[in-house]
Protein backbone atom coordinates (compact mmCIF):
# COMPACT_ATOMS: atom_id res chain seq x y z
CA UNK A 1 0.00 0.00 0.00
CA UNK A 2 1.57 3.88 -0.57
CA UNK A 3 2.10 5.17 2.33
CA UNK A 4 0.45 8.46 3.34
CA UNK A 5 2.00 11.36 3.66
CA UNK A 6 0.61 14.11 6.11
CA UNK A 7 -1.44 16.17 3.78
CA UNK A 8 -2.91 12.75 2.30
CA UNK A 9 -4.90 11.79 5.92
CA UNK A 10 -6.86 14.71 5.28
CA UNK A 11 -8.22 13.80 2.11
CA UNK A 12 -10.57 11.82 4.16
CA UNK A 13 -12.28 14.72 5.12
CA UNK A 14 -13.46 16.30 2.56
CA UNK A 15 -15.20 19.71 3.53
CA UNK A 16 -12.04 20.92 4.87
CA UNK A 17 -11.13 23.79 3.11
CA UNK A 18 -7.30 24.72 1.38
CA UNK A 19 -6.94 27.18 4.08
CA UNK A 20 -7.72 24.76 7.21
CA UNK A 21 -5.26 22.04 4.89
CA UNK A 22 -2.53 23.97 5.23
CA UNK A 23 -3.61 25.06 8.86
CA UNK A 24 -3.68 21.74 9.85
CA UNK A 25 -0.52 20.65 8.27
CA UNK A 26 1.46 23.49 9.93
CA UNK A 27 0.27 22.01 12.88
CA UNK A 28 0.75 19.12 13.00
CA UNK A 29 4.11 19.68 12.18
CA UNK A 30 4.57 21.92 14.93
CA UNK A 31 3.12 18.98 17.25
CA UNK A 32 5.63 16.78 15.88
CA UNK A 33 8.39 19.57 16.37
CA UNK A 34 7.25 20.09 19.94
CA UNK A 35 7.35 16.33 20.94
CA UNK A 36 11.26 16.60 19.31
CA UNK A 37 12.05 19.09 21.12
CA UNK A 38 11.63 17.18 24.32
CA UNK A 39 14.71 14.99 23.02
CA UNK A 40 16.38 17.45 21.84
CA UNK A 41 17.41 18.57 24.67
CA UNK A 42 21.83 18.66 25.54
CA UNK A 43 22.38 15.36 27.37
CA UNK A 44 24.98 16.71 30.18
CA UNK A 45 23.04 20.30 31.35
CA UNK A 46 19.38 19.37 29.97
CA UNK A 47 19.19 22.80 27.76
CA UNK A 48 17.53 22.61 24.14
CA UNK A 49 20.40 21.96 21.83
CA UNK A 50 21.07 23.58 18.23
CA UNK A 51 18.18 22.15 16.70
CA UNK A 52 15.55 22.86 19.36
CA UNK A 53 16.63 26.07 19.83
CA UNK A 54 16.75 27.39 16.31
CA UNK A 55 13.01 26.38 15.99
CA UNK A 56 11.84 27.66 19.58
CA UNK A 57 13.89 30.75 18.85
CA UNK A 58 12.64 31.67 15.17
CA UNK A 59 9.31 31.12 17.04
CA UNK A 60 9.50 33.67 19.69
CA UNK A 61 10.89 35.93 16.80
CA UNK A 62 8.32 35.51 14.68
CA UNK A 63 5.09 35.45 17.39
CA UNK A 64 6.28 38.44 18.92
CA UNK A 65 7.60 40.83 16.26
CA UNK A 66 6.76 44.12 18.47
CA UNK A 67 9.73 42.89 20.78
CA UNK A 68 13.37 43.49 20.36
CA UNK A 69 15.46 40.43 20.51
CA UNK A 70 19.33 39.29 21.13
CA UNK A 71 20.89 35.93 20.49
CA UNK A 72 24.07 35.89 22.89
CA UNK A 73 26.73 33.09 22.66
CA UNK A 74 28.89 32.49 25.17
CA UNK A 75 32.52 29.96 24.78
CA UNK A 76 34.66 29.36 27.71
CA UNK A 77 38.08 30.16 25.85
CA UNK A 78 40.19 27.94 28.41
CA UNK A 79 37.62 25.52 28.74
CA UNK A 80 40.41 22.78 27.65
CA UNK A 81 42.72 23.71 30.08
CA UNK A 82 40.47 23.29 32.65
CA UNK A 83 39.80 19.91 31.73
CA UNK A 84 43.17 19.29 31.27
CA UNK A 85 44.22 20.72 35.02
CA UNK A 86 41.52 20.25 37.06
CA UNK A 87 39.94 16.59 35.03
CA UNK A 88 36.97 16.29 32.91
CA UNK A 89 34.33 15.66 35.96
CA UNK A 90 35.54 19.02 37.13
CA UNK A 91 35.07 20.11 33.36
CA UNK A 92 31.13 18.86 33.73
CA UNK A 93 30.68 20.33 36.66
CA UNK A 94 31.38 23.30 35.29
CA UNK A 95 29.40 23.42 32.05
CA UNK A 96 26.44 22.47 34.74
CA UNK A 97 27.02 25.56 36.33
CA UNK A 98 27.05 27.75 33.17
CA UNK A 99 23.90 26.01 32.02
CA UNK A 100 22.48 26.85 35.57
CA UNK A 101 23.35 30.49 35.25
CA UNK A 102 21.65 30.72 32.31
CA UNK A 103 18.27 28.86 33.76
CA UNK A 104 18.18 31.54 36.30
CA UNK A 105 18.03 34.16 33.58
CA UNK A 106 15.16 32.18 32.05
CA UNK A 107 11.75 34.01 31.60
CA UNK A 108 9.22 34.53 29.19
CA UNK A 109 10.18 34.61 25.31
CA UNK A 110 13.75 33.33 26.56
CA UNK A 111 14.96 30.61 24.68
CA UNK A 112 18.17 29.00 26.02
CA UNK A 113 20.65 26.27 24.60
CA UNK A 114 23.74 24.20 24.96
CA UNK A 115 25.05 24.44 22.02
CA UNK A 116 28.11 22.05 22.28
CA UNK A 117 30.84 21.58 24.36
CA UNK A 118 31.40 24.54 26.17
CA UNK A 119 29.19 26.89 23.95
CA UNK A 120 25.69 28.04 25.21
CA UNK A 121 23.30 30.84 23.70
CA UNK A 122 20.52 32.62 24.55
CA UNK A 123 17.80 34.53 22.82
CA UNK A 124 16.22 37.41 24.61
CA UNK A 125 13.83 39.95 24.28
CA UNK A 126 15.64 43.03 25.77
CA UNK A 127 15.09 46.55 25.83
CA UNK A 128 18.21 48.42 26.37
CA UNK A 129 22.25 47.34 25.81
CA UNK A 130 22.77 47.63 29.69
CA UNK A 131 19.60 44.79 29.86
CA UNK A 132 21.90 42.42 27.54
CA UNK A 133 24.93 43.33 29.68
CA UNK A 134 23.52 42.71 33.19
CA UNK A 135 22.50 39.16 31.90
CA UNK A 136 26.34 38.58 31.17
CA UNK A 137 26.90 40.49 34.18
CA UNK A 138 25.09 37.77 35.84
CA UNK A 139 26.30 34.68 34.46
CA UNK A 140 30.00 35.99 34.75
CA UNK A 141 29.34 36.27 38.59
CA UNK A 142 27.57 32.89 39.00
CA UNK A 143 30.82 31.35 37.07
CA UNK A 144 33.18 33.32 38.81
CA UNK A 145 31.18 31.54 42.53
CA UNK A 146 32.13 27.88 41.01
CA UNK A 147 35.67 27.18 42.48
CA UNK A 148 38.21 25.74 40.92
CA UNK A 149 42.01 26.18 40.95
CA UNK A 150 41.95 28.15 37.30
CA UNK A 151 40.53 31.25 36.34
CA UNK A 152 37.65 30.21 34.25
CA UNK A 153 37.34 32.98 31.23
CA UNK A 154 34.25 33.14 29.14
CA UNK A 155 33.63 35.13 26.24
CA UNK A 156 30.37 36.57 25.00
CA UNK A 157 29.44 37.55 21.16
CA UNK A 158 25.91 39.29 20.96
CA UNK A 159 23.81 39.67 17.60
CA UNK A 160 20.63 42.08 17.89
CA UNK A 161 18.03 41.03 16.01
CA UNK A 162 17.79 43.68 12.57
CA UNK A 163 13.68 42.42 12.39
CA UNK A 164 11.25 39.65 13.97
CA UNK A 165 12.49 37.63 10.24
CA UNK A 166 16.52 37.22 10.43
CA UNK A 167 17.33 33.74 10.56
CA UNK A 168 18.46 32.72 14.22
CA UNK A 169 21.45 30.80 12.45
CA UNK A 170 22.32 33.77 10.89
CA UNK A 171 22.47 35.65 13.94
CA UNK A 172 24.21 32.68 15.74
CA UNK A 173 27.42 33.41 13.01
CA UNK A 174 27.11 36.99 13.89
CA UNK A 175 27.43 36.34 17.42
CA UNK A 176 29.66 33.79 17.14
CA UNK A 177 32.14 36.09 15.11
CA UNK A 178 32.00 38.87 17.22
CA UNK A 179 33.00 36.57 20.53
CA UNK A 180 35.52 35.50 18.19
CA UNK A 181 37.48 39.24 18.20
CA UNK A 182 37.57 39.17 21.87
CA UNK A 183 38.29 35.44 22.83
CA UNK A 184 40.77 34.41 25.10
CA UNK A 185 41.25 38.62 25.98
CA UNK A 186 41.47 39.16 29.62
CA UNK A 187 40.49 42.79 29.02
CA UNK A 188 37.22 42.28 27.29
CA UNK A 189 34.38 39.61 27.57
CA UNK A 190 31.25 40.86 25.62
CA UNK A 191 31.36 42.26 22.15
CA UNK A 192 28.68 43.20 20.10
CA UNK A 193 28.41 42.02 16.40
CA UNK A 194 28.55 45.38 13.75
CA UNK A 195 28.71 46.47 10.15
CA UNK A 196 32.70 46.05 10.32
CA UNK A 197 32.60 42.11 11.11
CA UNK A 198 29.53 41.92 8.44
CA UNK A 199 31.82 43.56 5.96
CA UNK A 200 35.01 41.15 7.34
CA UNK A 201 32.51 37.92 6.99
CA UNK A 202 31.17 38.27 3.50
CA UNK A 203 34.75 39.56 2.39
CA UNK A 204 35.95 35.99 3.98
CA UNK A 205 32.97 34.46 2.05
CA UNK A 206 34.09 35.89 -1.44
CA UNK A 207 37.54 34.85 -0.82
CA UNK A 208 36.44 31.42 -0.27
CA UNK A 209 33.99 31.47 -3.18
CA UNK A 210 36.75 33.01 -6.01
CA UNK A 211 40.08 31.42 -5.07
CA UNK A 212 40.28 28.32 -6.81
CA UNK A 213 39.73 30.24 -9.75
CA UNK A 214 41.75 32.95 -9.12
CA UNK A 215 44.60 30.31 -8.91
CA UNK A 216 43.21 29.07 -12.23
CA UNK A 217 42.75 32.56 -14.42
CA UNK A 218 46.61 33.46 -12.83
CA UNK A 219 45.17 36.44 -10.92
CA UNK A 220 47.83 35.92 -8.17
CA UNK A 221 50.79 37.50 -9.00
CA UNK A 222 54.36 37.47 -8.05
CA UNK A 223 55.34 40.83 -6.18
CA UNK A 224 59.56 41.39 -4.82
CA UNK A 225 60.66 43.85 -2.47
CA UNK A 226 64.45 44.66 -2.73
CA UNK A 227 66.61 44.35 0.03
CA UNK A 228 68.96 46.23 0.22
CA UNK A 229 72.82 46.99 1.86
CA UNK A 230 72.09 50.44 3.83
CA UNK A 231 76.12 51.15 3.70
CA UNK A 232 75.81 51.84 -0.42
CA UNK A 233 72.52 51.42 -1.84
CA UNK A 234 73.36 48.01 -3.09
CA UNK A 235 69.98 45.19 -4.04
CA UNK A 236 71.54 42.37 -2.59
CA UNK A 237 68.26 40.46 -2.65
CA UNK A 238 64.28 40.45 -2.54
CA UNK A 239 61.53 38.70 -1.16
CA UNK A 240 58.32 37.39 -2.97
CA UNK A 241 55.24 38.70 -2.04
CA UNK A 242 52.18 37.33 -3.62
CA UNK A 243 49.00 40.03 -4.65
CA UNK A 244 45.77 39.16 -5.62
CA UNK A 245 44.61 40.91 -8.38
CA UNK A 246 40.86 40.44 -8.69
CA UNK A 247 38.79 41.21 -11.66
CA UNK A 248 36.05 43.09 -9.59
CA UNK A 249 37.91 44.18 -6.25
CA UNK A 250 41.31 45.29 -7.77
CA UNK A 251 44.75 44.37 -5.98
CA UNK A 252 43.53 42.60 -2.43
CA UNK A 253 46.73 42.47 -0.08
CA UNK A 254 48.06 39.21 1.62
CA UNK A 255 46.93 40.52 5.11
CA UNK A 256 43.15 40.62 3.58
CA UNK A 257 43.50 37.01 2.21
CA UNK A 258 46.35 35.31 3.66
CA UNK A 259 44.58 35.16 6.96
CA UNK A 260 41.35 33.16 5.09
CA UNK A 261 43.77 30.81 3.03
CA UNK A 262 45.73 29.84 6.05
CA UNK A 263 42.20 28.76 7.55
CA UNK A 264 41.20 26.76 4.60
CA UNK A 265 44.61 25.12 4.34
CA UNK A 266 44.95 26.83 -0.06
CA UNK A 267 47.67 28.72 1.27
CA UNK A 268 49.06 25.67 0.46
CA UNK A 269 48.37 25.70 -2.89
CA UNK A 270 48.70 29.76 -3.51
CA UNK A 271 52.66 29.39 -1.89
CA UNK A 272 53.31 26.24 -4.36
CA UNK A 273 52.36 28.73 -7.33
CA UNK A 274 54.49 31.51 -6.30
CA UNK A 275 57.73 29.46 -5.37
CA UNK A 276 57.37 28.07 -8.60
CA UNK A 277 57.46 31.32 -9.99
CA UNK A 278 60.13 32.33 -8.22
CA UNK A 279 62.09 29.33 -9.52
CA UNK A 280 61.24 30.37 -12.87
CA UNK A 281 61.96 33.73 -12.51
CA UNK A 282 65.97 32.81 -11.03
CA UNK A 283 66.57 30.12 -13.15
CA UNK A 284 65.55 32.30 -16.56
CA UNK A 285 67.65 35.06 -15.61
CA UNK A 286 70.68 32.41 -14.74
CA UNK A 287 69.80 30.78 -17.89
CA UNK A 288 70.18 34.05 -19.76
CA UNK A 289 73.22 34.92 -18.05
CA UNK A 290 70.91 37.85 -16.50
CA UNK A 291 72.61 39.34 -13.42
CA UNK A 292 70.87 37.23 -9.70
CA UNK A 293 70.06 37.47 -6.08
CA UNK A 294 68.43 35.69 -3.72
CA UNK A 295 64.76 36.05 -3.64
CA UNK A 296 63.39 35.05 -0.60
CA UNK A 297 59.60 33.23 -0.35
CA UNK A 298 57.49 32.70 2.80
CA UNK A 299 56.81 29.31 3.90
CA UNK A 300 53.55 29.02 5.87
CA UNK A 301 53.12 26.77 8.70
CA UNK A 302 51.12 25.08 7.05
CA UNK A 303 53.06 23.30 4.80
CA UNK A 304 54.52 20.63 7.47
CA UNK A 305 50.74 19.21 7.06
CA UNK A 306 52.07 18.48 3.45
CA UNK A 307 53.41 15.52 2.49
CA UNK A 308 55.12 16.52 -0.25
CA UNK A 309 56.58 19.75 1.08
CA UNK A 310 60.05 19.23 1.13
CA UNK A 311 59.83 16.98 -2.22
CA UNK A 312 58.21 20.31 -4.55
CA UNK A 313 61.04 22.39 -3.28
CA UNK A 314 64.06 19.94 -4.17
CA UNK A 315 61.92 19.32 -7.97
CA UNK A 316 61.10 23.45 -8.37
CA UNK A 317 65.46 23.71 -7.97
CA UNK A 318 66.20 20.30 -10.01
CA UNK A 319 63.65 21.51 -12.56
CA UNK A 320 65.11 25.04 -12.99
CA UNK A 321 68.38 24.14 -12.02
CA UNK A 322 68.45 26.85 -9.63
CA UNK A 323 70.98 26.77 -6.57
CA UNK A 324 68.81 26.71 -3.67
CA UNK A 325 70.91 29.32 -2.02
CA UNK A 326 69.37 31.62 -4.49
CA UNK A 327 65.55 31.17 -2.52
CA UNK A 328 66.38 31.25 1.45
CA UNK A 329 62.99 30.05 2.90
CA UNK A 330 61.15 32.41 5.55
CA UNK A 331 59.54 30.86 7.95
CA UNK A 332 58.02 32.77 10.83
CA UNK A 333 58.82 31.20 14.44
CA UNK A 334 55.20 30.10 14.62
CA UNK A 335 56.30 27.98 11.44
CA UNK A 336 59.14 26.59 13.25
CA UNK A 337 57.17 25.60 16.30
CA UNK A 338 53.86 24.05 14.52
CA UNK A 339 53.96 20.05 14.17
CA UNK A 340 57.79 20.72 15.45
CA UNK A 341 58.72 17.45 14.82
CA UNK A 342 58.35 16.94 11.71
CA UNK A 343 59.35 20.96 10.73
CA UNK A 344 62.20 20.13 12.56
CA UNK A 345 62.88 17.01 10.35
CA UNK A 346 61.97 18.71 6.92
CA UNK A 347 64.24 21.77 7.29
CA UNK A 348 67.19 19.68 8.49
CA UNK A 349 66.68 17.44 5.33
CA UNK A 350 65.95 21.21 3.16
CA UNK A 351 69.81 21.87 4.50
CA UNK A 352 71.29 18.97 3.31
CA UNK A 353 69.57 19.91 -0.56
CA UNK A 354 71.38 23.26 -0.07
CA UNK A 355 68.27 25.65 1.53
CA UNK A 356 68.91 28.27 3.95
CA UNK A 357 66.57 29.23 6.24
CA UNK A 358 66.06 33.22 7.59
CA UNK A 359 63.59 33.37 10.73
CA UNK A 360 61.00 35.98 9.49
CA UNK A 361 58.86 38.51 12.06
CA UNK A 362 62.13 38.00 14.63
CA UNK A 363 60.46 39.67 18.11
CA UNK A 364 57.22 38.99 17.88
CA UNK A 365 57.08 35.62 19.09
CA UNK A 366 57.64 34.67 22.78
CA UNK A 367 60.21 31.73 22.80
CA UNK A 368 62.76 33.41 20.32
CA UNK A 369 65.49 33.23 22.57
CA UNK A 370 64.95 29.44 23.44
CA UNK A 371 64.19 28.76 19.46
CA UNK A 372 67.74 30.42 18.11
CA UNK A 373 70.14 27.96 19.94
CA UNK A 374 67.59 24.92 18.51
CA UNK A 375 66.75 25.68 14.95
CA UNK A 376 69.28 25.21 12.54
CA UNK A 377 68.53 29.21 11.09
CA UNK A 378 70.93 30.87 9.08
CA UNK A 379 69.29 34.27 9.11
CA UNK A 380 66.94 36.43 11.10
CA UNK A 381 64.67 39.05 9.46
CA UNK A 382 64.47 41.46 12.63
CA UNK A 383 60.69 43.00 12.72
CA UNK A 384 59.59 45.95 11.75
CA UNK A 385 58.30 46.38 15.38
CA UNK A 386 61.62 47.38 16.68
CA UNK A 387 62.03 50.32 14.47
CA UNK A 388 58.34 51.74 15.34
CA UNK A 389 59.89 53.32 18.58
CA UNK A 390 63.33 53.83 17.53
CA UNK A 391 63.31 57.18 19.30
CA UNK A 392 62.67 55.69 22.63
CA UNK A 393 66.00 55.06 24.77
CA UNK A 394 65.36 51.44 25.58
CA UNK A 395 63.96 50.60 22.54
CA UNK A 396 67.54 51.46 21.10
CA UNK A 397 68.98 49.07 23.85
CA UNK A 398 67.20 46.44 22.89
CA UNK A 399 67.75 46.45 19.05
CA UNK A 400 71.23 47.64 19.54
CA UNK A 401 71.82 44.76 22.00
CA UNK A 402 69.98 42.33 19.63
CA UNK A 403 71.86 43.10 16.82
CA UNK A 404 74.96 42.27 18.98
CA UNK A 405 73.57 39.42 20.09
CA UNK A 406 72.31 37.41 16.63
CA UNK A 407 76.20 38.42 15.31
CA UNK A 408 78.35 37.28 17.84
CA UNK A 409 75.64 33.65 17.07
CA UNK A 410 76.85 33.56 13.97
CA UNK A 411 73.83 34.36 12.08
CA UNK A 412 73.00 36.98 9.19
CA UNK A 413 70.42 40.21 10.38
CA UNK A 414 68.35 42.14 8.16
CA UNK A 415 66.23 44.18 9.50
CA UNK A 416 62.22 45.09 7.76
CA UNK A 417 59.99 47.68 7.66
CA UNK A 418 63.15 50.47 7.67
CA UNK A 419 61.22 53.86 6.99
CA UNK A 420 63.67 56.52 7.43
CA UNK A 421 66.99 58.17 7.46
CA UNK A 422 67.02 58.18 11.26
CA UNK A 423 66.06 54.65 11.64
CA UNK A 424 69.16 53.96 8.85
CA UNK A 425 71.73 55.48 10.42
CA UNK A 426 71.39 53.67 13.97
CA UNK A 427 71.06 50.53 12.51
CA UNK A 428 74.57 50.72 10.78
CA UNK A 429 75.77 52.37 13.73
CA UNK A 430 74.35 49.26 15.79
CA UNK A 431 76.42 47.24 13.11
CA UNK A 432 73.62 46.17 10.59
CA UNK A 433 74.38 46.53 7.19
CA UNK A 434 70.79 44.58 5.35
CA UNK A 435 67.61 46.33 5.60
CA UNK A 436 64.13 45.97 3.76
CA UNK A 437 61.63 48.69 3.95
CA UNK A 438 59.77 51.49 2.23
CA UNK A 439 62.73 54.08 2.40
CA UNK A 440 63.83 52.18 -0.38
CA UNK A 441 61.70 50.39 -2.63
CA UNK A 442 58.26 49.19 -2.05
CA UNK A 443 57.14 45.11 -3.29
CA UNK A 444 57.04 45.77 -7.10
CA UNK A 445 55.53 43.51 -9.76
CA UNK A 446 58.34 40.81 -10.66
CA UNK A 447 58.74 43.14 -14.09
CA UNK A 448 59.73 45.91 -12.60
CA UNK A 449 62.41 44.20 -10.28
CA UNK A 450 64.05 43.30 -13.12
CA UNK A 451 64.50 46.39 -14.69
CA UNK A 452 66.04 47.22 -11.52
CA UNK A 453 68.46 44.25 -11.37
CA UNK A 454 69.27 45.33 -14.96
CA UNK A 455 70.41 48.96 -15.13
P1 LIG B 1 56.18 39.44 5.79
O1 LIG B 1 56.69 38.13 5.31
O2 LIG B 1 56.69 39.94 7.10
O3 LIG B 1 56.47 40.47 4.63
C1 LIG B 1 56.86 41.79 4.84
C2 LIG B 1 55.69 42.69 4.84
O4 LIG B 1 56.10 43.97 5.32
C3 LIG B 1 55.16 42.93 3.43
O5 LIG B 1 53.75 43.11 3.54
C4 LIG B 1 55.81 44.25 3.06
O6 LIG B 1 55.09 44.97 2.09
C5 LIG B 1 55.77 44.96 4.39
N1 LIG B 1 56.79 46.00 4.48
C6 LIG B 1 58.03 45.98 3.99
N2 LIG B 1 58.68 47.11 4.28
C7 LIG B 1 57.83 47.88 4.99
C8 LIG B 1 57.91 49.19 5.57
O7 LIG B 1 58.90 49.88 5.51
N3 LIG B 1 56.80 49.64 6.23
C9 LIG B 1 55.67 48.90 6.32
N4 LIG B 1 54.65 49.41 6.96
N5 LIG B 1 55.57 47.67 5.77
C10 LIG B 1 56.63 47.17 5.13
P2 LIG B 1 52.76 42.35 2.60
O8 LIG B 1 53.31 42.17 1.23
O9 LIG B 1 51.44 43.02 2.76
O10 LIG B 1 52.67 40.90 3.22
C11 LIG B 1 52.14 40.70 4.48
C12 LIG B 1 52.41 39.32 4.96
O11 LIG B 1 51.70 38.36 4.16
C13 LIG B 1 53.86 38.91 4.82
O12 LIG B 1 54.58 39.42 5.89
C14 LIG B 1 53.74 37.40 4.84
O13 LIG B 1 53.58 36.94 6.16
C15 LIG B 1 52.45 37.19 4.10
N6 LIG B 1 52.75 36.84 2.71
C16 LIG B 1 52.95 37.64 1.64
N7 LIG B 1 53.16 36.93 0.53
C17 LIG B 1 53.10 35.62 0.89
C18 LIG B 1 53.21 34.37 0.20
O14 LIG B 1 53.44 34.29 -1.03
N8 LIG B 1 53.08 33.24 0.93
C19 LIG B 1 52.84 33.28 2.28
N9 LIG B 1 52.73 32.10 2.95
N10 LIG B 1 52.73 34.40 2.95
C20 LIG B 1 52.86 35.57 2.27
CA1 LIG C 1 58.54 37.21 4.99
CA1 LIG D 1 58.41 39.72 8.22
Amino acid sequence: MEEKGYLQNYEIYPQVTEEEKSYLYLYSLRKMAENNLESNRAFMTGLYNLRAFQYKAAEEMRENPELRFALIVMDIANFKSVNEFCGWAVGDELLKCVAEAFRELNGEHVVLSHFRADIFGMLTPFQKDSDLLEKIKQIKQRISEFKIPCKVLPSFGICVATDSQMPVSLMRDYATMAMKTIKGKFYADYAFFNEDMRQTMLLEKQIENDMVKALETGQFRLFIQPKVNMENGEIIGGEALVRWHHPVNGIIGPGQFIPVLEKNGFIINVDIHVWNEVFKFVGNRLKHGKKVVPISINISRLHVYDSSFKENLVRMKDEYQVPPKLVPLELTESGFLEAADIMYDNLRYLKTQGFTLSMDDFGTGYSTMTMLKNQPVDEIKIDKGFMDDIQNDKSRIVVKNTINMLKELDMDVIVEGVEDQEQQDFLIECGCKNAQGFYYYRPMPVEEFEELLDV
